[in-house]
């Protein structure tokens, strides 16, 4: 009998799976490739909303858990995928640099707001009103990620490269069947694929759909991340990824043609030099309208619980909510009100 089948090994799957295996708990699994959210995310780790100038709830704690996280994954794993890297908010007038001093004057957002503006960032970047930069910010390469940890479950042999078809699940007392497979809990973090998962598609999940062109420009020699109309994120050989777009209608996983114009004529008034796009990529955020994640046991079929809703937020949330998880699984630690699926249920 296996403790746990999870089922989805996107961000929220792999902070699982260390989670109960750090506890010393058994796992299986279970991942198709049906969802590219984790693959395709600029994994930007950032605690503060740059529209708004606030702090992203609970943002400052889930940094203390989440680079620490990733980082022992780095050394696991043998590979690096922590990257810090400043990010630059570009001002388009005066009252945005005077919201700027205002946020930075706050307790919580004192220690992440610099008030030192830059007037130039970048010879292909103009600004007339300066750029102001968030501090402790980084990257984390969550397809390398997402690879690197599949290969590693891969070959402690528990991972299962197919689809989890729940039709085929069987509820038992003492736990549930699986095929050839038993196990004690399933823990489901299947992102906007929970969808079509018949035990929790009652959930207000909804998909948020997000794309990024991929451009090479040689000229461009940009170190840093900058955030005006769209963010410009350098991945290195003269490559920058650009975006995202948002669009809570469209949830198909194809690139789209209208993502790729209002991107394109977003950059174009951002930088003046040369670019090509080599790219474009898609997927869905799994998002929910209080933009809290969605965690918790089934109401009847107390075996089964899920963990997502991490919207646009997933690398900074997800180890920390599955931490959370854990030690509520294992330890009867109680769940966050804010974050537990009985707050739909009432
Ligand atoms: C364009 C874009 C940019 C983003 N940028 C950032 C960013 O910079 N910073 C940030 O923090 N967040 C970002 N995000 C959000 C972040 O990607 C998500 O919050 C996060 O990836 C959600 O992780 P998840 O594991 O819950 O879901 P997913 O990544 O969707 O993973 C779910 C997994 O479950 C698998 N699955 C589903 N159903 C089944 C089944 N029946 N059987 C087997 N497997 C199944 C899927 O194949 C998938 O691998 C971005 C998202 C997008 C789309």
């Amino acid at each position: 009998m296996t403790d746990y089948i999870i089922v989805g090994a996107g961000l929220s799957g792999i902070a699982l799976a260390e989670e109960l295996t750090g506890r010393g708990k058994t796992i299986k699994v279970f991942e198709n490739n049906s969802q590219s959210s984790s693959t395709v995310a600029g994994g930007v780790y950032n605690p503060v909303i740059l529209k708004r100038f606030t702090l992203a709830w609970n943002a400052a704690a889930q940094m203390e858990t989440a680079i620490p996280f990733y980082k022992a994954l780095e050394e696991k794993l043998g590979v690096n995928l922590v990257e810090e890297l400043p990010i630059y908010r570009k001002f388009n007038s005066i009252e945005e640099q005077n919201n700027w001093f205002t946020a930075a004057d706050k307790r919580s957002l004192a220690p992440f707001l610099d008030t030192g503006l830059k007037k130039e960032l970048n010879p292909c970047l103009p600004s007339q009103h300066s750029f102001g930069r968030v501090i402790g910010t980084g990257r984390i390469d969550t397809a390398l990620l997402l690879e690197k940890y599949w290969q590693f479950l891969n070959e402690l042999g528990v991972f299962f490269a197919e689809r989890f078809e729940y039709q085929k699940l069987q509820l038992l007392p003492d736990g549930v069947a699986y095929k050839s497979h038993k196990a004690r809990r399933v823990v489901f973090c299947e992102g906007f694929g929970l969808k079509k998962n018949p035990f929790f598609n009652s959930l207000p999940l909804y998909g948020n759909k997000g794309e990024y062109i991929i451009i090479k420009a040689p000229s461009l020699k940009l170190q840093v991340a900058v955030k005006s109309s769209v963010f410009i994120l350098p991945l290195g050989n003269e490559l920058y990824k650009v975006g995202a777009t948002y669009n809570n209608q469209d949830t198909s996983e194809e690139p789209t043609e209208e993502a790729r114009e209002s991107l394109l004529s977003k950059l174009r008034s951002m930088i003046t030099c040369e670019f090509e796009i080599v790219d474009q990529v898609a997927g869905i955020r799994p998002a929910t309208k209080d933009r809290k994640p969605v965690v918790g046991q089934h109401p009847e079929h107390l075996q089964l619980y899920c963990c997502n809703g991490f919207g646009s937020r997933g690398v900074l949330m997800a180890p920390c909510i599955a931490r959370e998880l854990a030690a509520h699984l294992e330890e009867g630690a109680p769940l966050d009100q804010e974050t537990s699926l009985l707050r739909f249920l009432k």
